[in-house]
C-alpha cells in the first residue's frame, strides 16, 4: 500500500512537470544526471519518538513528527530573502536553496524546486478530506509541508514549507 502511494505521487509529479518545452527538458536532463551521480542512498536517520522529543522544540516536534502545520505569516522564514541553504531541522539534510525561493503570498516559505540532491520525497496525503502531495525529508522522514502544481516556471511547482521544519544557513 505504501509503495502504491509513492507511485501515485511520482505519477502526479511527472504529470505536472511534463510540459514539453526545451527549457524544461534541459532542466530535466540535468536533474536526471545529477540523480545518477547521487545514486548511493543516503544513510537513513531513525530515532525513537522519545529521542525526537528530546532533540526538537515542541513546535518542531509537532510539525515534523506529527504532521502539524504552523500558522501562516508566523514562521521564522516565510519572508526571508537572504541567500543561503535550508536544511532539515531534524537531520541537517540540505533540502532547498534561496535561489528557488519565491513569495507565494501564502505566509509559508515557498520554493519552486528542491536542491539537486534529492533529499525531498513526495507521498500522498489524503487527510482532512483532501488529496495532497506531502513532502518529507528522505533521510529522517520529517514532515516538511506539501507540494502543489500552481508554482512559477520552470517547474510549475510550489513546495510549501513549514518554517519550523527548516534550519536556514546563510551563504558566506
Ligand atoms: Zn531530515
Amino acid at each position: 500500500m505504501k509503495q502504491a502511494s509513492v507511485l501515485v505521487a511520482a505519477a502526479l509529479l511527472l504529470a505536472c512537470s511534463g510540459a514539453p518545452n526545451a527549457a524544461a527538458q534541459a532542466q530535466r536532463k540535468k536533474a536526471d544526471s545529477s540523480a545518477a551521480e547521487e545514486r548511493v542512498p543516503m544513510e537513513k536517520v531513525v530515532k525513537s519518538d522519545a529521542d525526537w522529543r528530546k532533540q526538537l522544540s515542541p513546535e518542531e516536534y509537532e510539525v515534523t513528527r506529527k504532521k502539524g502545520t504552523e500558522r501562516p505569516f508566523t514562521g521564522r522564514y516565510w519572508n526571508t530573502t537572504q541567500k543561503g541553504i535550508y536544511l532539515c531541522v531534524g537531520c541537517g539534510a540540505e533540502l532547498f536553496s534561496s535561489d528557488t525561493k519565491f513569495d507565494a503570498g501564502c505566509g509559508w516559505p515557498s520554493f519552486w524546486d528542491t536542491l539537486g540532491k534529492k533529499h525531498v520525497r513526495v507521498r500522498v496525503d489524503d487527510s482532512h478530506g483532501m488529496v495532497r502531495s506531502e513532502i518529507v525529508c528522505d533521510r529522517c522522514d520529517a514532515h516538511l509541508g506539501h507540494v502543489f502544481e500552481d508554482g512559477p516556471l520552470p517547474t510549475g511547482l510550489r513546495y510549501c514549507l513549514n518554517s519550523v521544519s527548516l534550519k536556514f544557513v546563510p551563504a558566506k
